[in-house]
């Protein structure tokens, strides 16, 4: 197992749509552990593959958190269906250190898509896992919170983020 480096805005991984994953092969397999350690060791609640430099359509979700570790979730090809409700949510990133934005978010969300071995799965969530599963999707199709800011504070964040590079 190794902790993966983690990518960070504005990397252009990223913002690139990932790709549907295939087989899981031995290399996947191997991906899907090392995420799992990562998202736990960075202190997340779930990971998208993008954001360890690999535009896969892959995730891991753990609302317990890393000190509990109680349902970690691996989800390939994740498909949203039926998402109802609207909620507010506050949200960070991995992938953007400091930055924080209200996001709206579906309440409800049936996720589909297959495990770890290759099996079909349906996920009925709400609350905190509801949108930790939209967070991660979002990067799946090159999406992070920067996208869902204003203009105002995507600038803003940008030249934080140039003036870090330079330092
Ligand atoms: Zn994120």
């Amino acid at each position: 197992m190794a902790k993966l480096r983690i990518l960070t805005y504005p990397d252009p991984v990223l913002a690139k749509k990932a790709e549907p994953v295939g087989e899981i092969t031995p290399e996947i397999a191997q991906l899907i552990t090392d995420m799992v350690q990562t998202m736990y060791e960075s202190e997340g609640v779930g990971l998208a593959a993008p954001q360890v430099g690999h535009s896969l359509r892959l995730i891991t979700v753990d609302e317990t958190g890393p000190k509990e570790r109680a349902r970690p979730m691996v989800i390939l090809n994740p498909v949203f269906s039926d998402c109802t409700g609207v909620k507010e949510s506050e949200e960070s990133c991995l992938s953007l250190p400091t930055f924080l934005c209200t996001v709206k978010r579906s309440e409800f969300v049936t996720v589909r898509g297959t495990n770890e071995k290759g099996e079909a799965i349906e996920i009925k969530a709400e609350g905190l896992l509801a949108i930790i599963l939209q967070h991660e999707v979002d990067h799946l199709d090159g999406k992070t919170l920067v996208d869902h800011a204003s203009r105002l504070k995507r600038t803003m964040y940008a030249s934080k983020v140039k003036k870090w590079l330079k330092d």
